[in-house]
């Protein structure tokens, strides 16, 4: 038999992994577009900007594992009924297939090629070279990435700007009362956030630091913004293009559309990562999740079902991100109507606060800043269902428990 995995990302590696963990002896090819060796995503936007790590590669022997690994091989179509996948170096048979493929990040149109993206290593290491002291950076987006870029860029002592179309900052992934709240660690780091502010295009100006493009950020408001480097962080679309005449079912958003069990609509094929979306029996939705978390796990039910497994994958999504020397954690899934409760005061935040968002007393997600342990006990509180006391959930100084 063999097995074949496109996308050597973290949801591409964790299923070889996986396959082989759960005693799959069969052949085993990972394909993966990019030249270099796998590696992980997180660091680039933390370590790797930095400069503290040269590569995030994951510490994999992947012969030992007895992978077939194609390096700089782009998966260009797939037939689905004779089960052949179209690479840019040839075709592969394949009995099953795992579609790992992750997602791009959006560039806005008509981008001049100067402006930065940061999805991949080469990405960030173009970026750090343009992180130096006193270098004008302007990012555009205050989500995750923006939000992780900008705290790299003011360690390392550049001038910070980030422009954001919505009012509040993370406003794609939290209500606005909750992203409005990270709006002062913005300014604690120096940044000049500026939301309701929407970017018309990026031009070309007169370069001002040795090696560096200049560029004029053109807000729609006739604001000019002179930047000696510009990052684009407005977000990320599944990478799935190349399954095009396919027959591959996707959904609205462009992800594979999965079933429970990670199987695609055609017969042997399976989606895993950012790449994917599944439907959820605990959220009675169709969830896309594209963080780390989810890449690892999903990849154990995917590797398990292509050998023949009934695993259902209905998880807790999870996520961190690190920004402004705070740790920012958030698990579950919410949605508006959710009662939101606070716990601590995020007007006095030492020692971190945190919201959770209650669906008939049960809660269903939770955002912890600075509280790791209320994450891990919120965590299980969201797995089991249980419902929670509202004022003892809401007084930091109490466990998360069950009532
Ligand atoms: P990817 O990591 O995107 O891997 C997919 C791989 O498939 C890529 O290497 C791509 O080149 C390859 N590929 C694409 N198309 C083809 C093709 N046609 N043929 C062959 N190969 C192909 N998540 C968190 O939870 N916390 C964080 O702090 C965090 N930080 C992040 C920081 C950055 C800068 C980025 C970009 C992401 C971050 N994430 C974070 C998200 C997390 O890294 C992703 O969810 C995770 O990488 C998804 O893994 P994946 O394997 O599904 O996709």
């Amino acid at each position: 038999m063999r097995l074949v995995v496109v996308g050597a990302g973290m949801a591409g590696v964790q299923t070889a992994v996986s396959l082989r963990g759960q005693g799959y002896e069969g052949e085993l090819v990972l394909l993966g577009a990019e030249p270099h060796l796998p590696y992980d995503r997180p660091p680039l936007s933390k370590d790797v900007l930095l400069g503290k790590a040269e590569n995030s590669r994951f510490e994999l022997d992947y012969g030992g594992l007895g992978v077939d690994l194609l390096l700089d091989r782009t998966a260009t179509g797939l037939d689905p009924e004779a089960r052949i996948l179209r690479t840019g170096g040839g075709e592969l048979e394949y009995d099953r297939l795992v579609l790992a493929t992750g997602a791009r990040a959006v560039a806005l149109p008509g981008q001049p090629a100067a402006a930065h993206l940061l999805r991949t290593h080469d990405d960030a290491v173009a970026l750090r070279t343009a992180l130096r002291p006193g270098a004008r950076l302007v990012v555009i987006g205050a989500g995750w990435i923006g939000a992780e870029a900008a705290t790299a860029a003011r360690k390392l002592g550049c001038e910070v700007t980030v422009v954001e179309a919505a009012p509040v900052p993370l406003a794609g992934a939290l209500p606005a009362e909750v992203g409005e709240l990270t709006r002062r660690w913005y300014a604690e780091a120096g940044v000049d956030l500026r939301t309701s502010c929407a970017v018309g295009g990026i031009v070309d100006a007169e370069p001002r630091l040795e090696g560096l493009g200049g560029s004029a950020v053109l807000l729609t408001d006739g604001t000019e913004l002179d930047a000696d480097a510009v990052v684009v962080g407005i977000g990320a679309r599944p990478d799935t293009g190349w399954l095009d005449g396919s027959g591959i079912a996707l959904d609205d958003r462009g992800a594979v559309a999965a079933d429970a069990g990670l199987r695609t609509s055609a017969e042997g094929v399976f989606a895993v990562g950012d790449c994917a979306s599944f439907p959820s029996a605990r959220y009675r939705t169709r969830l896309t999740v594209q963080h780390w978390d989810n890449a690892l796990h999903g990849a154990k039910v995917a590797a398990a079902n292509a050998l023949g497994g009934e695993l259902v994958y209905d998880p807790v999504p999870y996520f961190w991100s690190e920004q402004f020397g705070r740790m920012v954690q958030y698990a579950g899934h919410h949605r508006p109507g959710d009662e939101l409760l606070w716990r601590g005061d995020p007007a006095r935040p030492e020692g971190g606060w945190g919201a959770l968002w209650l669906r008939d007393g049960v809660p269903v997600a939770l955002l912890a800043v600075d509280r790791p342990r209320d994450l891990a006990q919120g965590r299980r509180l969201i797995e089991r269902g249980t419902l929670v006391d509202p004022s003892r959930a809401a007084d930091p100084a109490v466990p998360l428990k069950a009532a």
